[in-house]
């Protein structure tokens, strides 16, 4: 068994991981560190997922980092440059050998008396456990289950003689090429995967049980074309991510506001990309308000060209039973299909599937309540990321890593070496994730839950949370700060631990 101590230990080497770790190179130079990473590669989310067209929602100046610009002319950009961004961001803060692969944390133990938290790890290349020790743990786990993808009861399915793929399990150099495709599922996933395998399939068929809300937006920037012009790089950058920032903020709120005139808008917006006489309301008017769920984005129309050149229909009804060809349904129709993506969902996963105990009392998720959105009540010296709901992960991740190290700064300023939130006085609670898309409501009784005001409430308001976390008080009613009882240990602190 092999045993170090690091300052702060990163659990996950995604885009939020490799963030932290830049973020503590430059704001706690001073800091020791480790990253572990359950898989053997950096980019979590956009190394894992392969499917055609993969590609992000959001625009790069705000899916990539505050400290390092977006240089590429693509504003929506496909997964293989989103993890290049990230493998070269490591590469670039010297964040990469810090990292230890294959290392799949499986639980953290607080000793408040040493101030130090004890993790285990699993090695998932050659079966050893491995333990560490560190003063401040920073769980960069993302937000789902990477081992399996979320599939309904599908009736029928073991008779259907074609094949059925998951997204999240995308069978290496698969080739569709003149096949008969159905994609199950209305999500960003579907509506990415549709216009991009219709490029080369027979046909596609988009099987949605319900409509969403799909807004066709530019690829490109020409804002940032027209500054990346004039400005240097970081410049132009900051200036768009503003800009994105700003307009997203005001779709959002004009959405929570409007709702009717919004969804009128989304309605005219989507039937002028259709064909005359199209079906508007069945196929792409949702029956719940803009952002109750994430809005789908297809880039410069994609999935509404696919539709109006007759490469993919979409077709919103119920499964009764796949067959042997393909999928009967409610209504009688038959939809034939060589292949059936079932594009339908994650499973949610709080802190990567670890457990937590203080102070040998194991921690229940579901009954702690989430400080500034990134604390638990009662559990000392651990933060965790959680992107916006409304807005790009990335932008929220900033400021968490932001908040930590000013928060590590300001226990070296004080003497202490433990914060602990503190749950809300008043017992009102709420869900943390206030979406009504089926993996948040399948999954939302077993995460943390967030509290009716501030600093526990969340208010997915990125600009707001500038002011909170950059700006605000580390010291408030939400959070405890104290010093360890017993004296330190003092053995094998590794400036940079051996990989
Ligand atoms: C298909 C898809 C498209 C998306 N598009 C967008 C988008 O356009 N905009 C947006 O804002 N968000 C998007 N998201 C959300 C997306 O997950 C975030 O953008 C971002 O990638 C999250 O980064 P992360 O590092 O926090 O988590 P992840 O990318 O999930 O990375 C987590 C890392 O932690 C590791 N890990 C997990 N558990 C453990 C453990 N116990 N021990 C050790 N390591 C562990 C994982 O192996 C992984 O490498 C998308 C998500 C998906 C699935």
């Amino acid at each position: 068994m092999a045993r170090d101590h690091v300052d702060v230990l990163i659990v996950g080497a995604g885009l939020s991981g490799v963030g932290a770790a830049c973020h503590l190179r430059r704001d706690c130079p001073g800091k020791t560190y480790a990253v572990l990473e359950a898989r053997g590669a950096i980019g979590g989310t956009w190394d894992l997922f392969r499917y055609p067209g993969i590609r992000s929602d959001s625009d790069m100046f705000t899916l990539g980092y505050s400290f390092r610009p977006w240089t590429d002319p693509k504003a929506i950009a496909d997964g293989d440059s989103i993890r290049d961004y990230v493998r070269d961001t490591a590469r670039e803060y010297g964040v990469e050998e810090h990292i230890r692969f294959h290392h799949r944390v499986v639980r953290a133990e607080w000793d408040s008396a040493t101030a130090r938290w004890t993790v285990h790890a699993h090695r998932v290349d050659n079966g050893q456990d491995v333990v560490l020790t560190c003063s401040f743990l920073f769980v960069c786990t993302g937000y789902y289950r990477y081992d399996a993808g979320y599939t309904p009861d599908l009736p029928g399915v073991d008779r259907f003689a074609g094949e059925v793929i998951h997204p999240q399990h995308w069978p290496d150099g698969f080739d569709h090429i003149g096949k008969r495709v159905v994609v199950i599922g209305s999500g960003a996933t579907a509506v990415t995967l549709v216009p991009a395998m219709a490029r080369r399939a027979a046909h596609v068929t988009m099987l949605q049980r319900s409509p969403t809300y799909v807004i066709a937006l530019p690829s490109r920037d020409v804002v940032a074309d027209a500054l990346r012009r004039w400005l240097p790089p970081a410049a132009a950058h900051r200036l768009v991510r503003w800009k994105n920032v700003l307009l997203g903020t005001a779709n959002f709120q004009l959405s929570r506001r409007a709702p009717k005139l919004v969804r009128s808008l989304l309605r005219r917006a989507a039937k002028g990309r259709l064909p005359a006489g199209y079906d508007v309301d069945r196929h792409f008017s949702p029956r719940y308000d803009p952002w109750d769920q994430r809005l789908c984005v297809a880039p410069d129309g994609d999935l509404f060209e696919a539709v109006r050149t007759g490469r993919a229909s979409v077709v919103t009804d119920t499964i009764d039973t796949f067959t042997e060809r393909g999928v009967r349904l409610a209504r009688g129709e038959e939809l034939p299909a060589d292949v059936v993506v079932t594009a339908t969902g994650l499973n949610l996963l709080a802190l990567g599937g670890m457990t937590v105990a203080v102070d040998g009392v194991d921690v229940d998720l579901a009954g702690t309540v989430a400080y500034k959105g990134m604390m638990l009540s009662g559990v000392p010296n651990l933060a965790l990321t959680i992107g916006y709901t409304n807005a790009s992960w990335t932008l929220k991740a900033d400021l968490v890593a932001t908040y930590v190290c000013r928060l590590l700064r300001h226990l070296d300023a004080t003497g202490d070496q433990i914060v602990t939130p503190v749950a809300p006085p008043d017992g009102r609670r709420t869900p943390l994730i206030d979406l009504t898309s089926g993996y948040v409501l399948r999954s939302v009784a077993t995460l943390p839950r967030q509290g009716s005001r501030a600093p526990w409430r969340l208010h997915q308001n990125y600009p707001r949370d500038v002011l909170l976390m950059r700006h605000g008080r580390l010291v408030d009613e939400g959070v405890r700060f104290s010093r360890a009882t017993a004296a330190l240990p003092s053995t094998g602190t590794t400036a940079n631990p051996v990989v």
